[in-house]
Parts: structure tokens; sequence; C-alpha cells
């Protein structure tokens, strides 16, 4: 076991993680957080009797977090429990259609050959594809370095590329989707998992199309007393296994000599360590604290993935044709995606995004009768953007979507409002533009594009969260955090 000190800067899900792993590798781990809480985006809120999850919704591959427990020896059941979604999400459609996306494969497609008439058969093929190509290239992104020699012997590569379709990499996800299926309502649908990583579906690889594995092979997953939950199981662990954790403070400066890392300067105050890991955004960190300008001018290259702007709503109502996720789409999905991608002009015609934790557990999270909706529309990163009067714009355009969809005027229900943008995004947890998931995935070589998780000019500097590799979202971050407590054992412990 090794005495020596590790600092991580940020308590977000990936500096949760990785300090986990790094404490059960034998270090002395401190973890120093500008916020006075823990989770970065994986945060929550409550307001006059409504409790809300302020970031992620939605869980997938809850094995990682098990992974987490089993490594260190600690049962999971006192720290977290989670449930399987018989619905992964309620999809509606202007022309009154509503598709219940079933996590069983077999009712799932039985659905949307009732009403779609889509052959069950293109349903079975297209999550056989991404099955395989799910376990055997997204295994090499989710467990190993890129940027490595190593990776080349140890992941099973062969495999992969006995995995890989053409179409993966010369396709956009769109037209995988308009090959793979008749009906355009299952193109939009299937088309909507390049959101799961900030993307457009029109430009993004083909490749996205594994991200349907999660959900439809593996199943969407609710995590009891919210998505909260994964933040506190992550903490207490922590707490449990002697990691300790500084808030309200914010890292100034990494300091480094003869280009070795050497610690932190927190309030003019200098902690020394010779490994640190950052959880902040790749480009801050390079910006502020490295003041390396022309590194993070390099980054800033790379598109931001898109952003959102979040309606917290008490409804004083409950809606039965709503489930805990549910999808009002746009007419025009293409011409959404080009406002946020290309133009950055407001879109009238949004999808509508509508979280209502209460489904899975009445009366816990809004007072009986009522449901506590969290609201989301993708937006464009902040470039400056008049949020207060996009803001105003987009709840208009939000209720008329619900209003038509559902057929009833749900402005006088609205009794709590709370808004989060991709200004209030980035102030909160020091995100570049207030982008949701670092950079985006739109063009084919992303996927190696994205920062490593260590720096090759800095010995004993590491990078884990969403804006460096494999990406953003809870099961990539986690994931990011096994890849840098790898790292660091292969280099400082390899006897391990
Ligand atoms: C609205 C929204 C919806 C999302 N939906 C989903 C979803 O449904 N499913 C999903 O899997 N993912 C979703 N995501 C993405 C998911 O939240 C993130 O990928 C994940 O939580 C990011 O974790 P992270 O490790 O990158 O850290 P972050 O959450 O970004 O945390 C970084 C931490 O570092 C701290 N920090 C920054 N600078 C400093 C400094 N100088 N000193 C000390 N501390 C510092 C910050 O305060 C913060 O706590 C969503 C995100 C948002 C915002």
């Amino acid at each position: 076991m090794s005495s020596q000190k590790v600092i991580i800067i940020g308590a977000g899900v990936g500096g949760m993680a990785a300090a986990i792993r790094l404490r059960l590798q034998g270090y002395a781990v401190e973890v120093f957080e500008k916020n006075d809480y823990p989770g970065g985006k994986l945060n929550h809120f409550e307001t006059n009797g409504f409790r809300f999850d302020a970031g992620p919704s939605l869980f997938t591959s809850p094995q990682l977090i098990e992974d987490l427990f089993a490594l260190a020896k600690e049962p999971i059941s006192p720290y977290f429990s989670y449930e399987k979604l018989e619905v992964a999400c309620n999809y509606f459609y202007e022309d009154g259609t509503c598709i219940r996306a079933y996590t069983d494969k077999y009712n799932f497609a039985k659905e949307l050959e009732e009403k779609t008439k889509e052959p069950s058969e293109n349903i079975y093929q297209y999550l056989h594809h991404a099955s395989r190509a799910y376990k055997n290239i997204a295994g090499i992104f989710l467990h190993h370095s890129l940027h490595v020699v190593q990776t080349i012997f140890r992941a099973p590569i062969l495999k992969a590329f006995g995995s890989l379709k053409l179409a993966y990499l010369t396709k956009s996800l769109n037209a995988y989707n308009e090959s793979a299926f008749k009906s355009p309502k299952l193109v939009q649908l299937f088309n909507r998992f390049a959101t799961y990583n900030g993307s457009n579906p029109y430009k993004a690889p083909a490749m996205l199309s594994l991200i349907s594995h999660l959900e439809h092979n593996e199943g969407a997953f609710y995590p009891k007393g919210g998505m909260i939950s994964i933040t506190n199981a992550l903490y207490a662990l922590a707490l449990k296994l002697g990691v300790q954790f500084f808030f309200g403070k914010s890292v100034q400066e990494i300091t480094t000599q003869a280009n070795k890392v050497n610690g932190v300067m927190v309030d003019q105050q200098q902690h020394f360590a010779s490994i640190v890991v950052s959880n902040m955004d790749v480009y801050f960190t390079y910006k502020h604290l490295l003041n390396n300008p022309t590194k993070a001018a390099n980054i800033k290259k790379q598109e931001r993935s898109s952003s959102a702007l979040i309606f917290y709503w008490g409804i004083n109502k409950t809606f039965p044709q709503l489930d805990v996720h549910n999808i009002f789409f746009s007419k025009d999905y293409k011409g959404e995606f080009n406002a946020i991608f290309n133009t950055g002009l407001p879109f009238e015609d949004p999808t509508v995004y509508i979280n209502i934790t209460n489904k899975v557990e009445p009366g816990m999270h809004a007072p009986v009768g009522k449901e506590n909706w969290f609201v989301m529309v993708n937006v464009p990163a902040n470039t400056g953007q008049d949020w207060s009067a996009l803001e105003a714009f987009y709840r208009h355009a939000i209720i008329k979507k619900i209003n038509t969809i559902l057929g009833e005027d749900i402005s006088p229900l609205i009794e709590v409002s709370e808004v989060l943008s991709p200004v209030t995004i980035e102030s909160k947890t020091a995100s570049y533009m207030g982008s949701l998931y670092g950079t985006s995935s739109n063009n084919k070589m992303a996927a190696f594009m994205r920062h490593p998780n260590f720096s090759k000019s800095i010995e004993g500097l590491y990078f884990v969260g969403g804006s460096v590799h494999p990406g953003g979202g809870i099961p990539l971050c986690l994931s990011g955090a096994e890849i840098v407590s790898n790292l660091i054992k292969d280099k400082y412990s390899p006897n391990l």
C-alpha cells in the first residue's frame, strides 16, 4: 500500500469515484471542492414541498456504482438501492401517437409494431448490433486510455474490429437509423440517443447507435430517493474509507516543479501532493489553474456539447398519461438541431423532456395530488446569449407544446418555478459554456479527440469527468475514474 497523498480538485461524480478507487489503492486522498456540497451537477433542491433533482435524471449502468462498493468490500444496501423501470420513456408525437418505450425489448418491439407498423425484426436486429458494438467497441473506450501504448496490448482490439460496421463511421446516426427503420417516428426516437452526449444526430457518427443498448437491452433504472442518492452514496463511501473532503475550497492553482506536479494552492496556501487529479472542466483547468492559455485555446477549438434550459415546476395536478421520463417531440427535429448547433437561434417548436420522480415514489417528491416536473429543452452552449429573454421565449414555447399534446392548459397549474440555464450551469460547476457533456461527438474523430486522462507534459497530473476521455454522463465519468486509477497504479505501484 502506498502512503503517498493524492489531491482531487472537485467532488463531482468523477472526482468522488476516483477518490474512492485511489483510497483503496492506499493513497491518502484529499478532495477540494469549491461548492459547500458534493456532487457537482448531480445535486438536488427542495422548495415549497417539491423536491427536484437538479441535473441528471436518467440512470443507466448501475453496476458501475455496485463495482465501487464491491471493490471497497462494503455492502451497498445501507447506502444505495435502485429499481429497474418498466418503461424507459413515454414518447409523444403531435399526431396523438404515444409510444411506451419498454425496457423489455420484446414488449418494446411489440409496442412499436402496434403503434408504427415497424416489423419487430428490425428492432431486434438494431438492438443486437447495438449490443455487440457496445460490448466490443465501447468496452475499449470505457475501460482504457486511448492515449497509452499498453491499450494496444491489453484491450481486445481484434474483437472490436470484428464488431465494427463501416456504417458506424461513414454514416450519420440519422442516416443509419433511416436505413434501419421504415417508420420516421422510430428514426426520430433512435436519433434522440445522440442527445445523451449532447450531440447532433444529423452529424454525429452512427456509432452512437450503441447508446440505445443501455436502455433497451440493459434497462433504465431509478435510484431510490432520486438521483441525489448516487451523490450521497459515493460521498458516504468515500468518507467511510477515509477520504478527506474540504468544502467551500476553490483550488486557485496547480503547482509544478521541473514539469512535475507538487500540489495545489487553496486560499493562498500550498498543499503538497505528487499526484493531482482534476475533476474540474479541462478547459478551465488549463486556463485558470495551470495558466496555460495556449493549451486552453486548443481545447476551445473543439465544438462544445449542447447545454440545457431547465424549468423545475411544481404542478398542482397529477397526469396519469405521463411516466418518470417523457418526451414531447418536435415536428421538425432536423430544424431543432440546426438551431442548436448551427444558427444558434431560438427554436419555436423544441423537443420537451419532462422527468417526474414522484411517479416512482408517490408523495415523496411532491405533496399529495401534485407532481414535481423537471422540464428540459436542449439549447446551445453559452456564447453570451440573452438568457433571460430566451427563458421567457422557451417558457412560452414549452407550455404551448405541452398544452397541444396534453390537450390542457398547464400554465395555471404551475405553482412553483425555478430555472437553470447554461450560465448557471457554468457558474455552479465551472463547466465551460455550461455544456452538459464537455465536447460534442459531432464528428467521426471526436471520441479520439477528447483530452486524455493524464497530462503529457506534467508528470503526476490526471483528469477525470465529463470534459475528458471517455466523456460526459454518469456512466462515462465513473468509467473515467477507473481509467485514471489504473493509470496511476501502472505508473506508481504496478505490483499492487
Ligand atoms: C441538466 C443536466 C442534465 C444531465 N442529464 C444527465 C442524465 O440524464 N444522465 C447522465 O448520465 N448524465 C447527465 N448529465 C451529465 C452529468 O451530470 C455529468 O456528466 C456528471 O454529473 C459530471 O460529473 P463530473 O465528474 O464531470 O463533475 P461535475 O458535476 O462537473 O463536477 C465538477 C466539480 O468540480 C468542482 N470544481 C470546479 N472547479 C473547481 C476548483 N477550482 N476547485 C475546487 N472545485 C472545483 C465543481 O464545483 C463541481 O462540484 C446532465 C447534466 C446536466 C447539467
